[in-house]
């Protein structure tokens, strides 16, 4: 009988964030030993895609440590040292009773004092689990996933698709390879390349073209005949350090240098559409997005879904305060849903006010001060409790959100959710959850960056990209990076090998 061990821990970081993550964060959404199976199974997420492997070979697993939280400020170095120690101590304690390791992790995360503590993770678990201890690791697509980190396991796979609506698929590529080399058929060998390149995450929708077809061309190469697995990593643009940008990897069996071949065509391929990816949709400041809203609105396009994606926090108020000075000097504003802006200052004040109570309060704006100015706001307590539930949507499908103390607060114009804990509104669960008829709404404002899509897509009459001054733009250039090294595009432009040509013109 065969016995995997499984564990994650996952966090995409947003270095420029000035508050650091702290445990209480990921011991919020953390389970542990069997928990995680009950917690999982089933569900449209990368421990439900392991979890089924497991299930249809009769794999028992044995549940270490299952720890993440939203995307946030740089995890702070308690926190990262007493998850990590957590993991690695559990795996040690199973090491002789599982056949190998399953382990999630994001591939941006980013503790204080150290820009790539995943790398350092991996490492310990290595010292500890042996050299030839079998290692599978699904990873997100938006990873910065430098060659060390991609090679010390022997399996690494990613999503493929942004909204990450195959992120149970990606868990099941990695258990099923773990099993096949467990089993001795296959001997992977991989080969990884760095086209020097980052997408902003607003641009890393995957059925929006170019990247579809480039997309297309990676699940191509993983289908031919020696290759077992191939993952493009678009890299994630809001973690300041070296290992920022896109990776290619694939996995052979075998034959590494088949796999030097498909990473390099498919980062060739990569260089070649950079521009194009860079400048994939329209972008539109607020006050230019509602005057397009509205003449849209007036043909009779709805929905309109705005997006105000440089919201790191969920809790920006650029757009919210733009929409609110225009309800006030203008009548007629069209009926609007804010969903999910974290605020756990308002929602308890709603709480306090009780349903059908009068509420004036001030808004978001508290992640930093990029996040904007908190509102004044003043309405109706629509609905108020906590609120916790199995996600509908296709993103993350049976998962358990929990939001913490929650409120609709209504102004008859402008109905905002407030939430306890940070999430994006990428579905239409907040409106059934908290007793709002989405179909009552002209402009729908979300944070999302691309996951919104699987649900909004089919529903909404419009999608507007709308550019914040928050620390995830569209543009990359005006962010304050200090650490990413030449050669990545658009960042630092410089050819790395400068100070060579330097060199050579002294001889
Ligand atoms: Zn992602």
């Amino acid at each position: 009988m065969t016995v995997l061990a499984i564990g994650g821990l996952v966090h995409e970081t947003v270095t420029f964030l000035p508050e650091e993550t702290n445990l209480a964060a990921f011991e919020h959404r953390a389970s542990r030993g069997a928990e995680i199976a009950t917690t999982f199974a089933g569900s449209n997420t990368v421990y439900g895609g392991f979890l089924s492997v497991a299930r249809d070979n009769d794999v028992t697993v044995e549940g270490l440590i299952c720890a993440e939280c939203a995307p946030s400020g740089p995890v702070s170095k308690a926190a990262f040292q007493a998850l990590s120690d957590e993991l690695v101590s559990r795996a040690t304690l199973w090491r002789d009773e599982a056949d190998g390791l399953l382990l999630h992790l994001h591939g941006a995360m980013v503790a204080r004092g150290d820009h790539d503590p995943e790398l350092t993770l991996l490492l310990r678990l290595r010292k500890v689990l042996g050299p030839d201890y079998p290692i599978a690791v699904a990873m997100d697509l938006h990873g910065n996933v430098g060659a060390e980190k991609a090679l010390l396991a022997d399996i690494v796979c990613g999503f493929r698709r942004s909204p990450h609506t195959d992120m149970a698929e990606t868990g099941a590529r990695a258990a099923s390879l773990l099993l096949r080399k467990l089993a001795g058929e296959i001997t992977p060998v991989a080969a990884v390349a760095r086209p020097g390149l980052v997408l902003p995450s607003i641009f890393t929708a995957t059925e929006d073209s170019p990247l579809k077809e480039i997309m297309e061309e990676v699940r191509e190469a993983a289908k031919q005949p020696g290759i077992l697995d191939v993952t493009l990593f678009l890299g994630f643009a809001y973690a300041d350090v070296p290992e920022i940008g896109a990776t290619v990897l694939a996995i052979a069996d075998g034959d590494k240098a088949l796999a030097i071949r498909v990473v390099e065509r498919l980062s060739a391929r990569l260089v070649e559409a950079r521009e194009a990816l860079y400048t994939a949709a329209p972008i539109y400041d607020p006050d230019t997005a509602l005057d397009k809203a509205a003449e849209l609105l007036a043909e009779g396009v709805r929905p309109i879904v705005l997006l105000e994606h440089a919201d790191r926090g969920n809790d920006s108020t650029h757009l919210l305060q733009t929409m609110l000075d225009r309800s006030t000097q203008t009548g007629g504003f069209p009926r609007t849903a804010v969903p999910y802006l974290h605020d756990r200052i308002a929602a308890t004040a709603a709480a306090s006010t009780g349903l059908k109570g009068q509420l004036m309060t001030t808004l978001g704006g508290k992640s930093s001060e990029m996040a904007g100015y908190p509102v004044l706001f003043s309405g109706f307590i629509k609905y108020t409790g906590n609120l916790r539930y199995a996600i509908t949507g296709p993103y993350r499908t049976g998962e358990i959100i929990d939001l913490g103390l929650s409120a609709v607060i209504d102004n008859g114009t402008i109905a905002v959710i407030v939430t306890s804990h940070s999430a994006a509104a990428v579905d239409t669960d907040p409106f059934t959850q908290t007793g709002l008829d989405i179909d009552e709404f002209d402009i729908i404002a979300l944070r999302s960056k691309t996951h919104f899509r699987a649900a909004y897509e089919p529903i909404a009459g419009a999608i507007l990209i709308v550019e914040t001054p928050d620390w995830g733009p569209a543009d990359l250039i005006g962010l304050p990076y200090r650490n990413v090294p030449p050669g990545v595009f658009p960042i630092t432009m410089g050819p790395p090998d400068d100070g060579i040509i330097d060199g050579l013109d002294d001889v």
